[in-house]
């Protein structure tokens, strides 16, 4: 968990004026504050979270956001980690790492009253949990995953947001990238790149 929450609030914190810009386009431009505040505060609980088996620590994670991050990202980002906590065995095998991820997205779901194709996180989401379920036997999950959450990110841009600030903006919410995607997206790579490096150790 070290190592994943270090890569993940790097690479979160460098994009924060990028998620701040795209949530300027379509939204309240607060994106790269709330997601700067959360990872800031699981640095700031580093060692204790390290301490903690990592379902648990997930959890603790899921807790930290709900409480730190204002806005609709903190709730569910909290749900996400929350709950994918909750179903996890601890272990990276794939089909553990997707039912975790699969749990989370259906609290994300529940939580945010949404599904894929409104232009939120979920679009990055869940193609992610149908690349991770392809990818068994296949030997290349993480560059699947990735695949599937930079084109699920991409595809944001021509969608109408029909949830969360964006959806007041309706038609003219089209021709921009989703903040929380884009998030998402970050997120996604940058544990894949972690993976991808302990593997090549
Ligand atoms: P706020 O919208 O309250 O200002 P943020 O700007 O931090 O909060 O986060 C906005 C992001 O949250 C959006 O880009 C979108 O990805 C995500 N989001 C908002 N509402 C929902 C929802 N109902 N379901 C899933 N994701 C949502
Ligand atoms: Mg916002």
């Amino acid at each position: 968990m070290r190592p994943a929450i270090e890569r993940v609030a790097c690479r979160i914190m460098e994009a924060a004026d990028e998620l701040t810009a795209l949530d300027s386009a379509i939204g309240d431009g607060d994106h790269g504050h709330n997601m700067k505040r959360g990872w800031q505060a699981a640095l700031d609980q580093l060692d204790e979270l390290a301490g903690l088996p990592p379902q648990e620590a997930l959890q603790k994670l899921g807790m930290t956001m709900v409480g730190k991050v204002g806005g609709a990202s903190g709730p569910l980002y909290g749900t996400l980690f929350l709950q994918a906590g909750k179903a996890w065995d601890g272990t990276l095998s794939l089909g553990a790492v997707a039912a975790a991820v699969e749990a989370g997205v259906a609290g994300v779901k529940k939580r945010g009253k949404s599904e894929a194709g409104e232009k939120t996180m979920l679009d990055v989401w869940c193609p992610v949990i149908e690349a991770l379920r392809s990818a068994e036997g296949a030997g290349d999950a993480t560059r699947r995953t990735r695949v599937a959450a930079d084109a699920g990110l991409a595809a944001t841009r021509d969608m109408k947001a029909t949830k969360g600030r964006a959806a007041y903006l309706g038609e003219r919410s089209v021709g921009h990238l989703d903040p929380g995607a884009r998030s998402s997206a970050l997120l996604v790579g940058a544990l894949c790149d972690l993976i991808d490096e302990e593997a090549h150790a």
